[in-house]
């Protein structure tokens, strides 16, 4: 498995030292709130699992999954949801956890998804960014790291379900994916 990546970018200690900051400064900003946390599967559910414990603020966590079809290492814009939440977002403060934002596309179907159903507010964390791919135009109110146009996994990002294990996030060799 490690002989499939090309290099890591950031380490356990890295993610931590940034997570552990995010969390911080949502507790600031979300105090009073309770905000209903969603955590959408299965990429963020490391960061979500790390990110909630260093907040220190009362709040909720419900789970949402979606996919988007097409190449296996890009998202054709077509998002279905597989797992709703069990939560109403109806008057709610909610903040989105994604793992990486790429053309943007399926986190713009989810805004609009949580809009339509009447949340408060919602507001977007995400670890990873990758600006230099996006086809919509949409930015993350909170984000860890910004990447280069590499496809990447670990840390909950996989490729073909694999790699999600890994406690760093590197960039998969392309002949892994090219096979
Ligand atoms: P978007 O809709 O923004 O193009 O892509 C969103 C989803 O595609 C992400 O939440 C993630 O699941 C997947 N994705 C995008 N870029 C990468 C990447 O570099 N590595 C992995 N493993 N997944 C990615
Ligand atoms: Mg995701
Ligand atoms: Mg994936």
């Amino acid at each position: 498995m490690l002989s499939d990546i090309q290099e890591v970018l950031y380490d356990e200690g890295k993610l931590q030292a940034k997570v552990k900051e995010l969390g911080e400064q949502l507790s600031r900003d979300f105090e009073g709130r309770n905000p209903l946390v969603i955590c959408v599967l299965k990429g963020a559910f490391i960061f979500m699992s790390d990110l909630v414990k260093t907040m220190t603020i009362p709040l909720e966590i419900d789970f949402m999954a979606v996919s988007s079809y097409g190449q296996s290492t890009k998202s054709s814009g077509v998002v279905k949801i597989i797992k709703d939440l069990d939560t109403s977002v109806e008057g709610r403060d909610v903040l989105i956890v994604e793992d990486i934002i790429d053309s943007g596309l399926t986190l713009s179907y989810l805004i609009d998804v949580l809009e339509r159903r009447n949340a408060k507010s919602v507001t977007v964390a995400t670890l990873f960014d990758k600006p230099a791919r996006r086809t919509v135009d949409l930015q993350a109110d909170y984000t860890g790291f910004t990447l280069p146009d590499e496809f990447v996994v670990g840390y909950g990002l996989d490729f073909a379900e694999k790699y999600r294990n890994l406690p760093f996030i590197g960039i998969l060799k392309p002949e892994v994916y090219e096979k």
